[in-house]
């Protein structure tokens, strides 16, 4: 029986296979490098002070949704998910913007009588079965689904490359657009198979769940943080620990324990435990890959954005990129182009304005704002003129409402968080092969049955979820002859009592 584990980074799936295995009784300690928890979902004042910016994610539509999360009181330990009035915003050049809503009808009412039944066709499933479907995209897809028809219904158009879904079903070119701004969450050209996929989850997510940003109700706490620091406080309410400023290079680095977990790259499984895998097992994990990195910009702004289209006020994610030929075009470049080649490319810009829906980020009248696009992996080149030509198309003025800006590229995210290899924020690419084997056949079991992975280099891939670290988490429970009931009920979680948190 499992009586003690170690977990290595307090990434969201380190903190998930914490409090699943602390939920059992098991003992659990959590070593983090870093001064602060929460891996890429975390908060800090970077730019100027009183401006707290999410350093990673923002939005959590996986979030908000995700099954684990869900069995979880987080409110009781302080996270609040603030729902903006629209998920989503896309702007075009003529001064308008489509929007994801709340509801499939409230999207479908913006579009041509043709495209909205095409819209409708498309989601109608997916946002009906909703709950369902979650449960099934955030397991391992190497597995029977548990809603096989919810799943063959998403399946067959989720399988196609998101362009030539989009361009089959939609008349208007905006729609199209709408559509491939969303698919461009993957991180995959947009004519990959299984690119529609990620399109068809995340705009069924808008419009069943929402795309909420983070709040919270405990002082000093802010955004992002929120959801890290609930997860720690509820660890450390079931007996379990958090150790920051604390990095792991070796596992004998660490006090003894039944099991180790480790919430880190494929690369530094290997570093760290490299010795104490079979020679096979080891090879299997060099072929995995790597996708896209990001370069990306947090603002402090003197003002709202002045969006040309009033509709993108309405919500914290605005998508700039254009028509679906560009986004199509940035995305393949990001994949397949050079590091070191400054690409021809309008970038893809994703951006997210979480202070107009959480006014304690920044200073009274003031706002915070991140945005950034998709750059070959490992690329290092300044992209902030590229990035704020495409906002400033959408919102002429911007430049004016900057205070402060912090720059990061591939090298400055990997040395704030090793995790983000070459600026990869998914944890490998997130390709239809690399969906079912990740990062091998064996998923989150290594060729040791004391050391696992739980990060999202293991199923179901990248976004804020949790679901990859519970899943390890349950098969180390398993494999080491625990039942597969949880030990302490949802009810009988207690609520806020405290951080569990220690610094070395
Ligand atoms: C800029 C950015 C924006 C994003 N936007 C979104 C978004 O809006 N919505 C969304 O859902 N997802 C988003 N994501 C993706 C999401 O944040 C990640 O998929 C998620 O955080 C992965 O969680 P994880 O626990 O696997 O790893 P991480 O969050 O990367 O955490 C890993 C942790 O392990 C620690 N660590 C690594 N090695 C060691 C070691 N040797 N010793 C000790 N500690 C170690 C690291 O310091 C880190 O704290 C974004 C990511 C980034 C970077």
């Amino acid at each position: 029986m499992l009586r003690t584990a170690n977990i290595i980074g307090s990434g969201p799936n380190g903190l998930a296979a914490a409090v699943t295995l602390a939920q059992r009784g098991v003992a659990v300690t959590v070593y983090e490098r870093n001064a602060a928890l929460g891996g890429a979902c975390s908060n800090a004042e970077v730019t100027l002070p009183g401006f707290h910016h999410d350093l990673g994610a923002s939005v959590f539509p996986l979030g908000v949704s995700s099954p684990f999360y869900r069995s979880l009181p987080l409110a009781g330990h302080g996270l609040r998910w603030i729902h903006p009035s629209a998920p989503l915003a896309h702007p075009f050049d003529d001064g308008s913007a489509l929007t994801l809503e709340h509801t499939l009808e409230a999207t479908a009412a913006q579009l041509s009588a043709r495209d909205g039944r095409a819209w409708r066709r498309l989601f109608s499933s997916a946002v009906r079965n909703w709950p369902w479907l979650v449960e099934d995209v955030t397991q391992p897809l190497l597995r029977l689904p548990s809603h096989p028809w919810v799943m063959a219904a998403f399946g067959a158009p989720g399988l196609l490359p998101a362009q030539l879904l989009a361009g089959a079903l939609f008349e208007d070119e905006r729609t199209k657009a709408l559509f491939a701004g969303v698919a461009a969450h993957s991180v995959l050209p947009l004519s990959s198979v299984a690119s529609a996929a990620t399109g068809i989850v995340l705009s069924a997510a808008a419009q069943a769940g929402g795309w909420p940003v983070a709040g919270s109700a405990i002082p000093g706490i802010y955004g992002a943080q929120a959801l890290s620091h609930a997860m720690a406080s509820l660890l450390g309410v079931l007996g379990g620990r958090v150790v920051l400023n604390s990095e792991v290079g070796r596992l004998s680095d660490l006090p003894r324990a039944d099991v180790t977990l480790l919430d880190t790259s494929v690369e530094a499984l290997l570093r760290i435990a490299g010795q104490e895998l079979t020679v096979g097992y080891r090879q299997r994990l060099q072929s995995f890959k790597r996708g896209p990195g990001i370069f990306k910009i947090d603002y402090a702004l003197r003002r709202p954005i002045p969006w040309r289209a009033a509709a993108c006020a309405r919500a914290a994610t605005v998508h700039l990129g254009g028509s679906l030929a560009e986004i199509a075009h940035a995305e393949q470049e990001a994949f397949y182009g050079s590091p070191s080649r400054p690409s021809g490319a309008r970038p893809f810009v994703l951006l997210v304005q979480p202070s107009l829906f959480d006014p304690a980020r920044a200073p009274a009248g003031r706002h915070t704002a991140w945005a950034y696009c998709h750059v070959p992996t490992g690329c290092n080149l300044d992209r902030t003129q590229a990035i704020e030509e495409q906002i400033t198309r959408y919102a002429p003025g911007f430049a004016e409402c900057v205070l402060g800006r912090r720059v990061s590229n591939a090298k400055g995210l990997e040395e704030w968080n090793p995790n983000l290899i070459g600026g990869d924020i998914s944890g490998g690419a997130m390709t239809l092969g690399q969906l079912f084997f990740r990062p091998t056949a064996s998923l989150y079991r290594t060729s040791n049955s004391r050391i696992y992975l739980c990060s999202s280099s293991t199923p179901p891939g990248g976004a804020v979820h949790g679901m990859c670290g519970h899943l390890a988490a349950l098969a180390a429970w398993k494999d080491h002859g625990g039942s597969l009931m949880p030990s302490r009920q949802r009810d009988a979680l207690p609520g806020f009592a405290g951080s569990g948190l220690e610094s070395r």
